[in-house]
C-alpha cells in the first residue's frame, strides 16, 4: 500500500481553514494509504515560539486530529520530537542539500527579511521536512501550493542521495504532491490565508457563539454597503465558505439573494453559521470527551511513536550503512519510544 505523510505544527488551535485545506483530506485517506501524520513540534522552533505552552499545544493539535475524525486504528499519529531520527536524517542530509536551493526558498526570504538575525533553523527548514517525508520513505505527501516548492526540494534531496549513497537506486523514493480540493481559506478579514498568527480564524473547536461573534464582523463585499445594494458574491468569502459548509441549493439562494439584494449580509451569515455549527459540533463534542482523558491521548501519541520509530531505525540502519558510518558494537537506545519511562 503507498505511504503518505503529513505534518501540521502545534499551533494550538486547529481552525477550519487546516481543516477544510488539509486534516479532511488526511481523514479520507488514512482509509486508501499507509497514514502517517505527525504533530511538527521541531519546525514549530524554528522561529521565537511560547516554550512553556509547546507541550499543551502539541496534545491540542493531536485532539483537534483525533476530534476531526484520525483513526488511530487507520493511521500512525504521533509527535515528531518522539523520534529523534527525524532531526538525525536532518543532519545527515544537510551533507547533499545545496545551500543556494536553500536560500531561494520562497517562505524563507519572506520570514528572514523581516528579522534581524536569521537563525540557522529557518534555512534549514525545509531540510527537515526532507527527513520527515524521506524518513518513512513516503511515496505521496498531501500538501497546500504554498508547500509545493519545499517538496520539489525533497525531491532534489532525495535523488542527490540516492545518486552520492545508492549508486543512483531510487531508496529514497521522490515523493509526489497530492494537492488538496480546498486549496487556499480565506481568513475573515477576506485577505490573507486563514492564520492563527492573523487572528482571522473560526476555530475548529469554537463554540456556537463563538463562531458567530467571529462572523458578524467578517468582511464581506464591499458593494454592498446597505441592505438595497446588490452583490457580487464570487468576491466575498462568506459566500467561498457556504460552498464547504452548505448544501447547493443555499449556495445557490445565497448567489441569487446577494445579487438582487434580496437579504442583507447578517442574515447570509446567519444561515453560514448555522450551517458550520452543525457541521463542527459533533467535531467539539469530541474533542471535550478526549481533553477530559489526557493520557489516552498520551497513549496514542505513543503507540504512534512507537510504530513510527521502527519504520524509522530500519530507514536510519540502512542510511548509516550506505553512508559508511561504523555500526554500533552493541544497540543503543536512541528513541524516547523506546526507552522505558517506568521503573
Ligand atoms: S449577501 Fe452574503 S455573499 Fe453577498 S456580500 Fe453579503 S455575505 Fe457576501
Amino acid at each position: 500500500m503507498p505511504r503518505i505523510f503529513s505534518g501540521i505544527q502545534p499551533s494550538g488551535e486547529l481552525h477550519i481553514g487546516n481543516w477544510l485545506g488539509a486534516v479532511k483530506n488526511w481523514v479520507n485517506l488514512q482509509h486508501s494509504y499507509d497514514t502517517l501524520i505527525c504533530v511538527v513540534d521541531l519546525h514549530a522552533i524554528s522561529g521565537k515560539y511560547d516554550h512553556q505552552s509547546l507541550a499543551q499545544r502539541t496534545r491540542e493539535m493531536a485532539i483537534g486530529l483525533l476530534a476531526a475524525g484520525v483513526d488511530p486504528e487507520q493511521a500512525t499519529l504521533f509527535v515528531q520530537s518522539h523520534v529523534p531520527e527525524h532531526s538525525e536524517l536532518q543532519w545527515l542530509l544537510n551533507t547533499v542539500t545545496p545551500l543556494g536551493e536553500l536560500e531561494r526558498m520562497t517562505q524563507f526570504k519572506d520570514k528572514a527579511q523581516r528579522l534581524e538575525s536569521v537563525p540557522a533553523g529557518l534555512l534549514n527548514y525545509p531540510v527537515l521536512m526532507a527527513a520527515d517525508i524521506l524518513l518513512y520513505r513516503a511515496d505521496l505527501v498531501p500538501v497546500g501550493e504554498d508547500q509545493v516548492q519545499h517538496l520539489e526540494l525533497t525531491r532534489e534531496i532525495a535523488r542527490k542521495w540516492n545518486t552520492e549513497f545508492a549508486r543512483g537506486e531510487a531508496f529514497f523514493p521522490e515523493p509526489q504532491p497530492i494537492l488538496s480540493e480546498a486549496k487556499r481559506i480565506t481568513g475573515l478579514d477576506g485577505q490573507a490565508k486563514m492564520s492563527k498568527s492573523l487572528g482571522n480564524t473560526i476555530g475548529l473547536l469554537d463554540s456556537p457563539e463563538e463562531i458567530w461573534q467571529k462572523l458578524r464582523p467578517a468582511k464581506t463585499d464591499p458593494a454592498r454597503v446597505t441592505r438595497r445594494d446588490p452583490g457580487t458574491p464570487e468576491v466575498c468569502n462568506i459566500y467561498h465558505l457556504h460552498q464547504y459548509f452548505s448544501p447547493p441549493e443555499t449556495v445557490a439562494l445565497v448567489a441569487e439573494n446577494c445579487r438582487g439584494a434580496k437579504w442583507g449580509c447578517l442574515d447570509c451569515k446567519r444561515v453560514l453559521a448555522d450551517n458550520m455549527i452543525a457541521a463542527l459540533t459533533p467535531i467539539r463534542e469530541r474533542a471535550l470527551e478526549l481533553q477530559a482523558e489526557p493520557d489516552r491521548v498520551d497513549q496514542i501519541l505513543g503507540d504512534g511513536a512507537l510504530t513510527a520509530h521502527r519504520i524509522a531505525a530500519q530507514t536510519m540502519r540502512e542510511v548509516h550503512d550506505r553512508m559508511g558510518l561504523l555500526s554500533p558494537a552493541r544497540p543503543v537506545l536512541s528513541s524516547p519510544a523506546q526507552r522505558d519511562p517506568e521503573p
